[in-house]
């Protein structure tokens, strides 16, 4: 499959029916702590990356054979889905094809466009984020492109989330000593209070970020979290459970799931594990990609991690 992906376990959707109609990092953003690695394609533009009856005609036999498999359908993957033109026809098909919620994962930042608003306000469940409480903050964390203001995007959420029936929860992502302090918190807190969702998710890098400087806050963060906002629910831990894969073809299936983000060793083995594919032929093949540049290992909080090779990926290309 090349634009669905899952049934993946999610922290905060239970298991999810991935669609991807977006080309690998293509995006209006370059987060300093995206696990995605460097936004290749920084564009603003919407457009159909990918043939619509293609995405649709993948969607259908997903759907089909996974219909008990998933508790979301969530438009969401390797860049912004807000980039996609269509994205309303995509999401109505899905609703047409499935009785499950669909969720749309989003940087939020087109959200002040009224097209974009119409497509995403036919979906069950919107999860923008919002890292920064002012345009500083905006610019060094989100490394937005030059044609996105931090005043649209709070009045393009506000208005969205006054409009919109479904839930609606912000995730921030907090980064060491980038907008942890009480300072930046306060002023994050400020602009959520005015957009008013259903619920807050705070967030720190559990995945390898693409600038290694890049540090989950102290544990004393906690502390000044609890002050600041009433309510939030904490969703740093690493998602437990297998992800689906639809052959025993281990390398495009592994290429598959790491072209959306990069996979803990242990899931990875948990995944692929059966009766005559165990641990170690696992890790030979995992070594064997490596060889061949195409996956790279990082270790980052104490965990072994694998990733896609960029490089790699843009030569083949
Ligand atoms: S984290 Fe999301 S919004 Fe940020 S650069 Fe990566 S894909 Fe784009």
């Amino acid at each position: 499959m090349k634009y669905i992906y899952g049934p993946v376990p999610s922290r905060r959707l239970g298991k999810s029916l991935g669609i991807d109609p977006i080309p690998s990092k293509t995006c209006n953003y370059q987060c300093i702590y995206c696990q995605l690695g460097k936004t290749t394609n920084f564009t603003n533009i919407r457009k159909n990356y990918f043939p619509k009856k293609d995405i649709i005609a993948e969607m259908e036999k997903a759907i089909k054979s996974n219909e008990n498999e998933f508790d979301y359908i969530t438009f969401v993957g390797s860049g912004e889905p807000t980039l996609y033109k269509d994205l309303k026809d995509l999401i109505l098909r899905a609703k047409e094809l499935s009785k499950k919620p669909i969720c749309v994962i989003t940087n939020g930042s087109l959200l002040y466009e009224k097209k974009v608003q119409d497509a995403l306000m036919i979906s069950d469940l919107v999860l923008p984020s919002l890292d920064a409480g002012d345009k500083k903050s905006f610019i060094k964390i989100n490394r937005p492109h030059p044609s996105l203001r931090f005043k649209s995007l709070i009045q393009g959420i506000k208005s969205f989330k006054k409009n919109f029936e479904g839930q609606f929860w912000i995730e921030v992502m907090l980064i060491k000593g980038i907008n942890d302090s009480k300072e930046e918190l306060l002023k994050i807190k400020e602009k959520i209070d005015f957009i008013n969702p259903d619920r807050i998710d705070i967030n720190v890098p559990i995945r390898p970020p693409v600038e290694k400087w890049v540090k989950i806050p102290d544990k004393n963060t906690l502390s000044i979290l609890n002050e600041i906002f009433d309510d939030y629910s904490n969703i740093n831990f690493p998602e437990e459970g297998k992800f689906s894969i639809y052959s025993s073809n281990f390398e495009e299936e592994l290429i598959s799931i790491l072209e959306r983000h990069p996979m803990r060793q242990d899931q990875i083995i948990e995944t692929f594990s059966s009766a005559d594919f165990n641990k170690n032929k696992i890790l030979s093949q995992l070594r064997k990609l490596k060889l061949q540049k195409r996956i790279k290992d990082i270790n980052y909080l104490n965990q072994i991690f694998w990733k896609l090779n960029m490089n790699k990926k843009l030569s083949n290309n």
